[in-house]
């Protein structure tokens, strides 16, 4: 099949747009609409009080968190799911900890004090249009960690609900129980299936059961025996063959996390379909370079208070 000569690339900013403001924040997600993505893609974890709330580690991250006073944390701070999201409130995750390898990995990213974890329904309430792209993070070799698959997936699918947003979401993990689950129970949501190569042994744990082993090697034949529509691999697994492969069993094939203009460039050659980007301003570059759309800058009508 020949593909279009003209197409267009979904443009995720990777938790807000990580590369320029505070991953996961309010703040940043309303900068990052400023900035114009078609979709903002966060990670969510459940608290022990039932909420869904929008932070990537299981537990607080000691190179993003604060105390109410200004103290960095002396490592990791409480388990998410251990703490009413009240409880989190207290922490300041507006910037990333001066001096840390994580600070050197984002020397661009500028610091918004103040900043809270925010729930999901306050993300889903800055923009009315915006799609999100909520990634469940749960994890089949530490149970004890978070609420399971399931549990997580129905409080999420429950905000959606209430939101009336989800028609504009997809829901992603690396851990498929929690899609499985998703797909069972309400076939009209839109699912993403992470993939990296590095689960290596493990995959059948989070795959829950199959293996690239099952389908030839083939990853992208295991996501399609799923009933996925979208593929999201690590960038760096993927090749102009698999694309192709994707595209033939019907995947859109959405790689993460893509920071670097080359890389973007041979993705986009490849024929991905979309690209998550904690760089979107870089993003939109290379796509006008191609002569690829990009999308509308939008502001937020949710006022954020100045830290
Ligand atoms: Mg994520």
């Amino acid at each position: 099949m020949t593909r279009p000569v003209t197409r267009s690339i979904q443009l995720q900013g990777h938790r807000g747009a990580r590369g320029l403001f505070p991953e996961n924040t309010l703040e940043g997600f309303v900068e990052t609409l400023a900035i114009g993505v078609d979709v903002l893609e966060m990670d969510v974890g459940l608290t022990v009080d039932g909420q869904v709330v929008v932070t990537h580690d299981p537990s607080l991250n000691p190179d993003i968190a604060r105390t109410a006073g200004g103290a960095w944390l002396a490592g990791p701070g409480p388990m998410i799911g251990s703490v009413t999201h009240e409880a989190l409130l207290a922490y300041d995750v507006g910037r990333i900890r001066p001096g840390s390898a994580y600070a050197g990995s984002f020397p661009d990213q500028a610091p918004h004090d103040g900043a809270r974890i925010p729930g999901l329904a306050e993300v889903i309430g800055l923009d009315p249009e915006i799609r999100f792209d909520i990634e469940l993070k749960t994890f089949p070799l530490h149970p004890e960690w978070t609420a399971s698959p399931g549990e997580m997936a129905d409080a999420v699918l429950a905000v959606l609900d209430a939101t009336g947003a989800a028609g504009r979401a997809t829901v992603q993990s690396f851990d498929w129980r929690g899609l499985r689950h998703l797909r069972a129970c309400r076939p009209d949501l839109t699912l993403s299936w992470l993939t990296r190569s590095s689960t290596g042994a493990e995959t059948r744990l989070w795959w829950d059961g199959p293996d690239p082993s099952d389908y030839g090697g083939s990853v992208p034949r295991a996501v399609a025996a799923e009933g996925g529509t979208v593929w999201a691999p690590e960038h760096g697994d993927l090749t102009a063959e698999l694309v192709a492969e994707a595209h033939g069993l019907g995947l859109q094939v959405v790689p993460w996390t893509v920071n670097r203009p080359d890389d973007m460039r041979r993705l986009i050659g490849f024929g991905v379909d979309g690209l998550i980007s904690d760089r979107p301003d870089l993003a939109r570059r290379v796509l006008q370079a191609a002569g690829l759309a990009t999308p509308p800058t939008r502001s937020s009508a949710r006022v954020i208070k100045a830290g």
